[in-house]
């Protein structure tokens, strides 16, 4: 491609969020030429198809976040689209447990959230709990959210890549883009000169920003999510089961999920990775990446940044399936998870860390001017809250182009 395109929107990543925002622009901007560009040879090689496919229902998140606001409609808006297209969805609802009388005050504080952001969400006794779901252990109550489900995320991608596809929006595969300079962009197939540029490349995301001036203070690293998975069908679990998390952290602890074909799942972990894309082996090994993360993730062990040291060691035990096996065992009444010895597909979280303050975003980001709007922080339940979020993505950079 030696020509110069000039698209009114250029969207970097065909993920989730670079898909939805397309479809979201194609509405506010119905003439207008959009492009995706996408470094893979595929959907879903990145987190929006390495991911637990929970459409979680919104209570973890405090009122005034963004993740509160969209949650509770992204699951609504995702359980209609499957039911739409006959696409898989398991409607199978979640339990929050207590493992202990500390506990308690956890489950409380989540359900006051779900009130505050209108999920529908009960706090209900351990026997009505056993009849959900017998097999769990909890200590005098838990918390049930009937909204919960699972999807198969890379079918949902499949599908909205295809609405894509049939508002005329173009998707490139096998694009990398790699520079700016004066407004044009080089990728590994050309140059552009947009309109306007989106940055929804994940991990990547705050690199790209870096060249547009935004992401000052903040940098992503990634926390690889392990999963294991039983060889042969043991343990049949009616419902997601989830401990208390630990919230000043935005990871959900190692639960149990059901998938849409009804299989039991141990994971993910939240243990930090060496460079981005680290997730077998050497794979996508960069020697650059590597130096700039164990750079910043010994400086926040020394210093016990938001607790990283403490959070560091016990996620870097998950390695073993042992430790994995032991905690999801702590949530139900058989702890004996033998069965659990296949690792499934490593996620990657794109999390977001403020340098400045040394501390973890806790929500989604974005930042944006008159001519590239970048989205930081799309990290869980950003599957979940797509939809409503590339609404409002799609809002601010029509202010900015206003
Ligand atoms: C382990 C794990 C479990 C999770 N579980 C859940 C869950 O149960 N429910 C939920 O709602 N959310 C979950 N999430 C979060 C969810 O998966 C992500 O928030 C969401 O997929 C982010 O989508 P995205 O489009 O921003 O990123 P991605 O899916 O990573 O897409 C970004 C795309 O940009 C491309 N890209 C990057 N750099 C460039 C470049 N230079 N040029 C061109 N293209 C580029 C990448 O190849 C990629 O395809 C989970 C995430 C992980 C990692």
């Amino acid at each position: 491609m030696n020509s110069l395109y000039k698209p009114d929107f250029l969207i970097i990543g065909a993920g989730i969020v670079g898909l939805t925002v397309a479809l979201q622009l194609k509405k506010q901007f119905p003439d207008s030429e959009i492009i995706i560009i996408e470094k893979e040879k595929k959907l879903g090689v990145h987190a929006s198809g390495r991911n637990s496919g929970v459409l979680h229902a919104g209570f973890y998140y405090s009122a005034n976040s963004l993740k509160a606001k969209l949650c509770r409609d992204g699951n609504y808006f995702w359980r209609e689209y499957c039911l739409e297209k006959k696409l898989k969805i398991n409607q199978c609802g979640k339990l929050v447990v207590a493992r202990n009388e500390s506990e308690l005050k956890g489950l409380d504080e989540l359900y006051r959230r779900g009130q505050e952001n209108s999920v529908k969400l009960e706090l209900i006794s351990e026997n009505q709990a056993k009849e959900i779901e017998p097999s769990i252990f909890t200590f005098e109550k838990a918390l049930y959210s009937p909204t919960t489900s699972t999807i198969d995320p890379n079918e949902i991608l499949r599908s909205v890549s295809q609405d894509v596809i049939n508002q005329n929006i173009k998707i490139i595969y096998n694009n990398k883009f790699l520079n700016t300079k004066k407004n044009i962009i080089s990728t590994e197939a050309g140059k552009y000169d947009p309109g306007y540029l989106i940055n929804a490349a994940g991990l990547y995301a705050d690199v790209i920003a870096k060249k547009y001036g935004f992401s000052k203070n903040t940098k992503i690293l990634p926390f690889k999510g392990l999963y294991l998975y039983e060889k042969k069908k043991c343990l049949k679990l009616r419902t997601n089961v989830y401990p208390v998390p630990d919230l000043r952290n935005p990871f959900l602890g190692v639960h149990l999920t059901v998938t849409v074909d009804n299989k039991a799942v141990i994971g993910p972990t939240a243990i930090p990775a060496f460079w981005r894309e680290n997730y077998v082996g050497l794979d996508n090994f960069n020697l650059k990446e590597f130096l700039e993360v164990i750079s910043l993730e010994s400086k926040l062990f020394a210093y016990n940044n938001f607790g990283f040291r403490n959070l560091a060691l016990s996620e870097l035990k998950k390695y073993s399936k042992n430790k994995l096996t032991k905690l999801a065992g702590s949530l139900l009444n058989n702890k004996n998870l033998s069965s659990f010895t296949s690792w499934g597909k490593t996620g990657i979280r794109a999390q977001l860390i403020d340098i400045k303050n040394k501390k973890l975003e806790m929500d989604f980001k974005f930042e944006g001017d008159e001519k590239s709007f970048h989205v930081l922080n799309a990290v869980s339940p950003a599957f979940t809250c797509a939809e409503p979020f590339s609404k409002l993505i799609v809002k601010n950079i029509k202010s900015k182009l206003n």
